[in-house]
């Protein structure tokens, strides 16, 4: 669904904003783990709950709610709003996100940039952080799903070689897992970490501003935990595994299936070449899986541009204290999509979770206070006055 709000200014380039309202299922057999159904859409004790009430229709509604809001008060926007709301970005958003953007090509529309859902306002994620942080995402990271393939020479298992197929892909994966890929605080993630920094305890505010001595300490503190980690890095992910088909035939191939997620310093062919050397052995193979969707990352927007500072600006008018960040996307959006045709594309959504409303995401007990939607609704409000220029 594509609609244009046409400014009165034809030189100002068109923004955009964007949300989707397909959503995931639910696992079959969790349906009772839920305080509320999951697709009733109740309203109880100030919490909407339901599907896709952070992911992502809570942003959907918010947007039509602030255009409906600032439309109710009179104002008619100078430059040009888009508002597109997709139906498949769960599943790669081709029809949805990519035919918009056919659509938009063909009519010559180029966007000064593009707000679609991303991070939201951060309410204590991160240990001995006060203030609300706004990560607003300006890059988006990569995938890539590889298989690595030992190969052994069968038989039966009364009589097997000293080392079995299986035996050489689980070294293979030990060697991988001990050679991650290289990280640091460099580009967007050292600019977002320097910010939220300044409002850690003091060990770590002297250490930020004095990266140039504290620098590998600091990356070490980081990458113990799974976000610093995911922030710093591509990471490196086995999940599945498989081998010979009956207990007692040796197996002829052993096969680990390993995602990863690309930090935008990493290429898909770096990727590759890393693993293939980190796992090296005349009996290993490395190859890429069959019909995963895979790429390299995102562009990294520039977030000193304006688009930035109208969403940040539009967020502190409604949270002053909020501290705002550039951060990178460790999940995948429609503005895969999108980024084609922006100059600059960010991916957040304003609306505060906590630590224990994000296990909703994708999982049981999907929520939002409707305290924090109305706010959303405040937010969107002042992004499109601030981009439309009224
Ligand atoms: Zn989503």
């Amino acid at each position: 669904m594509l609609l244009r709000w046409q400014g009165s200014d034809a030189s100002l380039k068109p923004v955009l904003l964007t949300g989707h309202y397909d959503v995931v299922p639910v696992i079959p057999g969790t349906e009772e783990d839920w305080t509320h159904p999951p697709f009733d859409g109740v309203v109880a004790d100030g919490i909407v709950w339901g599907r896709g009430a952070l992911d992502d229709k809570s942003a959907v509604v918010a947007q039509l709610e602030a255009a409906a809001a600032i439309l109710a008060k009179g104002f008619k926007p100078r430059r040009t709003i888009y508002f597109s709301f997709g139906h498949d970005e769960e599943v790669g958003g081709r029809r949805g996100a990519g035919g918009v953007v056919e659509l938009l090509k063909l009519q010559g529309v180029s966007l000064d940039w593009s707000l679609d859902e991303g991070s939201f306002l951060m309410d204590g994620m991160m240990d001995g952080i006060e203030p609300l942080i706004a990560p607003i995402n300006v890059a988006e990271k990569g995938y890539l799903t590889l298989e690595i393939v030992a190969r052994g020479d069968g038989g039966h298992s009364s009589m097997p070689p000293a080392q079995t197929a299986v035996g050489v892909l689980a070294e293979a994966i030990s060697k991988l897992e001990a050679s991650p890929l290289p990280g640091g605080l460099d580009g967007v993630s050292g600019e977002m970490f320097d910010a939220i920094s300044r409002h850690m305890d003091f060990t770590y505010r002297i250490a930020f501003a004095n990266r140039w001595l504290f620098n590998s300490v600091l990356e070490d503190q980081l990458d113990n935990t799974t976000f610093g980690n995911a922030m710093l890095r591509t990471t490196t992910a086995p999940t599945m595994l498989s081998g010979s088909i009956k207990a007692n035939v040796l197996p002829i191939e052993a096969i680990a299936t390993v995602n990863f997620r690309l930090h935008p310093r990493d290429s898909v062919e770096g990727v590759i070449n890393h693993v293939k050397r980190a796992v090296s052995h005349d009996k290993v193979e490395v190859r890429t899986a069959n019909n995963e969707p895979g790429g390299g990352a995102s562009k990294v927007s520039d977030w000193t541009s304006p688009g930035f500072s109208v969403i940040g600006r539009s967020v502190r008018e409604i949270y002053p204290s909020s501290v705002i960040v550039p951060g990178i996307m460790i999940a995948a959006s429609d503005t895969r999509h999108y980024g084609q045709i922006a100059d600059n594309s960010f991916r957040f959504n304003p609306i505060i979770v906590t630590p224990e409303v994000m296990t909703g995401f994708h999982g049981t007990d999907e929520r939002i206070p409707v305290e924090h939607l109305v706010n959303a609704v405040r937010i969107y409000m002042r992004i499109l006055e601030h981009a439309g220029g009224g």
